[in-house]
């Protein structure tokens, strides 16, 4: 566990006996799993501790713990096998979490490690975040709406900004292309009712390369028409 904790503590994140216990128990069960199905590319120890486990905390550069321990609305969008939403819960369990994921195999295993390490105020919805983004529960609801690894940016703010309440916030975890990435998509974060808020780099304990928080608040309501359907962000996202 030091990577992660020497990792965390970098980020000012004190990790406690009892934390270190649910992440070594949810990366038992992420390899075992990861036998029978296949969850991540990942699975070697320090990979998971780093690339997974550390990389999703460092959401907390951006998030205010206060305010998620004060049940602040989260939703993780394509989740997978709960990156980066499920490591923020551990340390946060005041945060009222959803994850949204398209495959089902990767929803199983979410639902058995949210029972297996007893995390209370989640809920797990197998669903693409293009039908989610019109339901009247979820619409416009959340005060973060996060993601990592799920899409092109243009494609990814269709995705989120739908399912954030004015007010709340985007926050895209990238990588060095961050920065180009953002610029691509400025079409479609104003048509949608975002404006980028702030790129802030992150550098991890034991990871080379510079990680980016890409921040983009929700000020405007997002048009009835969008998300489009199921698809369409990824096929033709919204361009200049
Ligand atoms: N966020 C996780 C991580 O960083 O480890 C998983 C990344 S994985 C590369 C992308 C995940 O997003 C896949 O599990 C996929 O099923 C899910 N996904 C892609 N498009 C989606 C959509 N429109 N709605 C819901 N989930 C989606």
């Amino acid at each position: 566990m030091e990577p992660l904790f020497l990792g965390a503590r970098e980020l000012n994140i004190v990790l406690t006996r009892q934390h270190l216990a649910l992440f070594e128990k949810f990366y038992q069960e992420l390899v075992e799993w990861n036998q029978r199905f296949n969850l991540t590319a990942i699975t070697d120890r320090e990979g998971v501790l780093v690339r997974h486990f550390l990389d999703s905390l460092s959401c907390l550069r951006v998030l205010r713990r206060g305010e998620l321990e004060a049940g602040a609305r989260v939703i993780d969008v394509g989740t997978g096998a709960g990156f980066p939403g499920l490591p923020l819960k551990i340390v946060c369990p005041g945060m009222r979490l959803t994850l949204l994921e398209a495959t089902q195999k990767k929803v199983r295993f979410l639902e058995h490690i949210v029972a297996t390490l007893g995390l209370k105020e989640v809920r797990v919805i197998h669903k693409r975040a293009e039908e989610l983004g019109h339901e009247p529960g979820h619409r416009e609801q959340y005060d973060y709406a996060l993601a990592r690894a799920v899409a092109g940016m243009p494609t990814l703010v269709e995705y989120l900004l739908p399912l954030v309440r004015i007010g709340g916030k985007v926050l895209a975890q990238k990588g060095e292309e961050a920065a180009a990435e953002v610029h691509g998509a400025g079409k479609a974060i104003v048509t949608l009712g975002g404006e980028v808020r702030q790129l802030v780099p992150v550098e991890l304990r034991g990871l080379a390369e510079t990680r980016y928080l890409v921040v983009i608040d929700k000020v405007a309501a997002t048009p009835d028409k969008y998300p489009r359907r199921p698809g369409m962000p990824g096929k033709r996202p919204i361009m200049e």
